[in-house]
């Protein structure tokens, strides 16, 4: 039994997304996986994952049977989301979401979520996350000169910043990889150019965006290197997505965050604060270690919390081998779907209390101090790092 209860902590998810009601058109189990591939439902069904939030969902609505228990989630979800939102989030204590807008985005899945009536519908506070590779998108599809194009992506930051983003966000390691380093000027505008130049030809913008070739490597890896100098200018942090992913799309050999050396060794990118995101599962160890390294590198778990399941008491656990307590905050990457906001939000809860009873019994931790540790997961680093 745990001494430790967080059951009533407020929290701040520091890393997720906005979802629509009228956009769920799949079965709900197929949420609570992060392949876009057709998988059986008996497999999908057979996760941990699936388990718990069966569990969490039957205690919550206060049905048994997981056919009933789904049906009356899909009921109260169609016939008045709010209240159906209302109830998960005040369950969880979900306090303030920090959302990535970079997904959904209108120009490749066909909609996106405005940001007003999203924070309208869920009743919390919300704030904007701005998704580099979004701007980076608009550029190309805009056919911008090359120095143009630089200034433009400038500018951009400038004004989100500006409009109330907390933060920057990149998902360079879904594209050419985390070994992000300096390029040669004149091969970037020359990268470039052959990319304006087959959306010209009539190419689609995200399709030659997805190749990973070293034409577009230079491209993100300079637009990535601005991005961070001007983040660092305007005093917000900047989250790049680390380790696992969305599948096939991620390649998880280029995406672990020990690959970022190079981009850590820069000049332009050692005074801003970077945010692994999503802990770099399962780099959890690269990353903790980066985090204990390196002054600007901080850590959250979204992604990692809820997809390990049953695995969360003893990751925080290895996180907590080496990163810095001040450094760590929870996130959900919550997606699509209100639960997995929920569910992160309750499995966090109790493995934070377990992990840290853990540390207690055998460390000889203090009690006030292991409540300040999980206290500061949950809500104070994120609000000191993000200027809540
Ligand atoms: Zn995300």
């Amino acid at each position: 039994m745990a001494k430790l209860d967080f059951t009533s902590s407020p929290v701040v998810d520091s890393h997720c997304h906005a979802f629509l009601p009228e956009k769920e058109t799949r079965p709900f189990e197929t949420y609570l996986t992060l392949s876009d591939l057709p998988q059986r439902h008996e497999d999908v069904a057979s996760t941990m994952l699936h388990h718990m939030v069966i569990r969490e969902l039957s205690r919550i609505l206060c049905v048994k049977d997981e056919e009933k228990i789904i049906a009356e989630r899909q009921r109260r979800m169609k016939s008045n989301p709010v209240d159906y939102i209302e109830l998960l989030f005040d369950d969880a204590g979900i306090e303030t979401l920090l959302v990535d807008s970079g997904y959904p985005f209108k120009e490749t899945v066909g909609y996106g979520i405005d940001l007003n009536d999203f924070a309208e519908m869920v009743g919390r506070d919300v704030r904007e996350i701005f998704r580099l590779e979004a701007a980076l998108y608009g550029l190309l599809k805009g056919l911008v000169p090359h120095d143009q194009a630089i200034e433009d992506f400038r500018a951009q930051i400038r004004e989100a910043v500006s409009d109330g983003c907390v933060s920057l966000k990149t998902i360079i390691a879904y594209r050419t990889g985390l070994a992000v380093k300096p390029w040669d000027e004149s091969f970037v505008k020359s990268s470039w150019g052959k990319m304006t130049a087959m959306v010209r030809e009539g190419n689609r913008p995200a399709a030659i965006l997805s190749e990973r070739n070293e034409r577009n490597k230079s491209v993100y890896d300079s637009f990535l290197i601005a991005g961070v100098e001007e983040a660092n200018r305007l005093n917000v942090p900047v989250q790049i997505h680390t380790g696992m992913g969305d599948s096939p799309s991620m390649d998880l050999r280029i995406a672990n965050p020990a690959h970022l050396y190079d981009l850590l060794q820069d000049p332009r990118a050692r005074e801003a604060r970077l945010v692994l995101t999503h802990g770099g599962y399962p780099y959890l160890e690269e990353a903790a270690f980066l985090a204990n390294a390196y002054p600007n590198v901080y850590i959250d778990l979204s992604e990692t919390i809820p997809i390990v399941s049953v695995g969360l008491r003893n990751r925080l656990l290895t996180l907590l081998e080496m990163a810095p307590t001040t450094k760590i905050m929870y996130g959900s990457d919550g997606f699509n779907v209100p639960e997995l906001h929920w569910f992160s939000a309750i499995l966090t809860k109790k493995a934070l209390a377990a992990a840290l009873d853990e540390l207690m019994n055998h460390e000889g931790l203090a009690e006030e101090e292991a409540v300040n540790i999980g206290e500061n997961f949950l809500t104070g680093n994120a609000e000191r790092l993000y200027r809540l």
